[in-house]
């Protein structure tokens, strides 16, 4: 019988997700067969964010029991600095990524932000204050102004506007004959990948999080594409704690720190100059893909 549940339960966890405007980190997190698992606490409190700061306290964790992905990872993120997260795939760089937005919680050790335990907090408080662009944005068949505003009911054309200016697209906007409220999607108008991401960016302005968490952001685009949204991205995070997960290095050479993931440990971190110095994996990850740039025509996978 248990079995016959099932199907309601993930309903009613699409219809949550949906409400609480987290359907962007669905497609993100591929989570549509992986019910979040997490709750609240009894009487949790609200997250209050002053200084933003992000750290990993020796967590471990595993999705399945036989396996653990993290293996006592600790890190920091000071409040306002910009810390990428790069490695090999299949490293934990977005399992990191799931952990923080609290779609699983750690076996052991302790995700903070602002000194607070996640898990202590409810997680409408918490999802607030982190605004996630994933790798593929995904658009609603439904106007480009409610793509923009859909995550904050209360949204005015006004705050749309503003945020479609900070995620430069107003000018492609302005020039629809219908503006903002052009209809996008299968059925309206297709936008170009680089398009879908400045919307998803307008997104996160709308929502104005104190935590900017990048997943791949630009790693579907074409290299011309990829810099203008980073020129964006860069603008934007000027004032957030920004975590960047990227496999391009050179789209995060500029960060304050690099954590080199490899096989669920921190195998080695630092600046873009120490690490190149240092002659590691990030070393050698970089020389390969230098060696590819200068020769596109090889294939990579
Ligand atoms: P990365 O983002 O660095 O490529 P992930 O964090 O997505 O890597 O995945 C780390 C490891 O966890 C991989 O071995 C992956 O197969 C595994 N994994 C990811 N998601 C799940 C899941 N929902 N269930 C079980 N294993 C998973
Ligand atoms: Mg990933």
């Amino acid at each position: 019988l248990a079995q016959l549940f099932r199907p309601l339960d993930l309903l009613g966890w699409v219809y949550r997700t949906v409400r609480q405007g987290l359907i962007d980190m669905a497609a993100m997190f591929e989570l549509i067969d992986t019910p979040a698992e997490v709750e609240d606490a009894p009487g949790a409190p609200a997250l209050v964010v002053r200084r933003p700061g992000v750290a990993f306290e020796n967590v471990v964790f595993g999705y399945e029991p036989g396996r653990t992905i993290l293996q006592g990872l600790s890190f920091a993120v000071p409040a306002g600095a910009h810390v990428a997260i790069v490695g090999p795939s299949g490293a934990g760089k977005s399992t990191i990524a799931r952990l923080l937005f609290r779609f699983y919680d750690p076996r052991s050790g302790r995700v903070t932000i602002d000194g607070q335990d996640i898990a202590q907090v409810t997680q409408a408080s918490l999802r607030a204050a982190i605004g996630i662009v994933p790798q593929d944005s995904v658009l609603f068949n439904d106007t480009i102004g409610y793509n923009i505003g859909y995550g904050r009911a209360e949204a005015t054309p006004e705050a749309i506007e503003a945020a479609a200016r900070g995620a430069a697209i107003w000018p492609f906007i302005e020039r629809l004959p219908a503006g903002l409220d052009t209809e996008v999607g299968e059925r309206g108008l297709k936008l170009s990948g680089g398009e879908k991401q400045r919307v998803a960016i307008a997104r996160t302005l709308v929502k104005d999080p104190p935590i900017l968490l990048l997943d791949e952001a630009t790693s579907a685009l074409d290299s011309r594409t990829e810099q203008d949204i980073l020129a964006t991205l860069h603008r934007v995070s000027r004032d957030r704690t920004t975590i960047s997960i990227a496999h391009r290095l050179s789209t995060i050479a500029g960060a304050d720190e690099i954590l080199v993931m490899d096989q669920g440990r921190l195998a080695e971190r630092g600046s873009h100059p120490a690490l190149l110095r240092a002659g590691g994996l990030y070393a050698e990850m970089w020389r390969r893909q230098q060696a590819e740039k200068a020769a596109p025509a090889g294939q990579s996978g």
